[in-house]
């Protein structure tokens, strides 16, 4: 069996999958308790070696997907979503306790792209886009039917995509950056501009509330996902330009919101993309959009066949 580590900026989300892609057991970890790397990896490590055991599974190959992490090396540098800002060697801590499994390593993103084309919606499209949208937003650029991957091992770090010169504090350390305005604290802050500007009290004190009170239908957090979708359709209009996808699906706990945020969105989207691109490429939500959870285990799960 395959063992899939999703770490994302707020839970880790771990599971052991069999050949034909089902997930056998799983677990999940809240990714903030952790100040640094061995903290998280000891702790990733006795939840596999519990359900390997459990399960009476043999675990041929770790995949691991985290925020800025180097595929090459698995080291991880100034992860603007995670506790741990120092340079640190994930794949050092794995190998501590897993020194005979192969360990694949990629950016969380890149790692939910390969889920998307092995086990989702984008089966067979061999170039498409995938967009993350949860603590922060990460980005797949799947070209020609491989992942871009760049000199760095880097490539698509357009959360970091800077919008709005001197705009809002980024978590990378610069201003304006994409996420800041559509990404989940993005879009909590816009809620509660929008209150201030209009003289009412917040009603959200983190993202989680905001996203209930725009689904009991409350004008104002509302107005903040319209404001995000608008952001976010134009930014991705300027994103079909780099390498002409068939197809862009959003993924993650903020594109759960729906259709509060796709509707303007889809509109920014189509309004803003250069002529030739009008009408052909296709915006959608992920085929496995149903469950983060599972997917981010699947995406993870699949590295070693890349
Ligand atoms: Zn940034």
């Amino acid at each position: 069996m395959r063992c899939g580590v999703d770490i994302g900026g707020t839970n880790t989300i771990i599971g052991i999958v069999d050949d034909k892609g089902k997930i056998i057991d799983s677990d999940c970890l809240k990714t903030g308790k952790y100040e640094s790397a061995a903290d998280l990896t000891v702790t990733i490590a006795y939840s596999i070696l519990r359900m390997a055991k459990v399960n009476q599974a043999s675990i041929e190959s770790i995949g691991v997907g985290c925020p800025n992490i180097n595929p090459g090396n698995g080291r991880i540098e100034k992860a603007a979503n995670l506790n741990f800002k120092e340079a640190v060697s994930l794949r050092d801590e794995f190998l501590k306790y897993f020194p005979d499994t192969p360990l694949f390593f990629e950016n969380d993103a890149r790692a939910a792209t390969i889920g998307e084309s092995v086990y989702g919606s984008a089966k067979g499209l061999k170039n498409f886009i995938l967009v993350t949208l949860g603590t922060g937003l990460g980005c797949g650029i799947m070209h020609e039917g491989q992942l871009l991957e760049g000199e760095l091992g880097m490539a698509g770090e357009v959360g970091h995509a800077i919008i709005h010169p001197g705009g809002r504090r980024c978590g990378c350390g610069r201003q304006g950056c994409l996420e800041q305005y559509v990404a989940a604290n993005g879009i909590l802050a816009t809620y509660r501009e929008t209150c201030l500007r209009n003289g009412e009290q917040a009603r959200a004190e983190d993202y989680h509330a905001l996203a209930e009170l725009a689904r009991q239908g409350d004008s104002t957090a509302l107005q903040a996902y319209r404001e995000a979708g608008t952001t976010l359709g134009i930014a991705l209009a300027n994103m079909a330009c780099f390498s002409s996808p068939s197809h862009i699906f959003l993924f993650g706990g903020v594109a759960q919101a729906g259709e509060p945020l796709m509707a303007p969105a889809r509109e920014a989207f189509e309004k803003n993309l250069l002529f030739c691109y009008q009408g052909r490429i296709r915006l959608e939500f992920s085929g496995l959009m149903h469950s983060a959870r599972n997917a981010g285990i699947l995406g993870a799960a699949a590295l070693y066949r890349r």
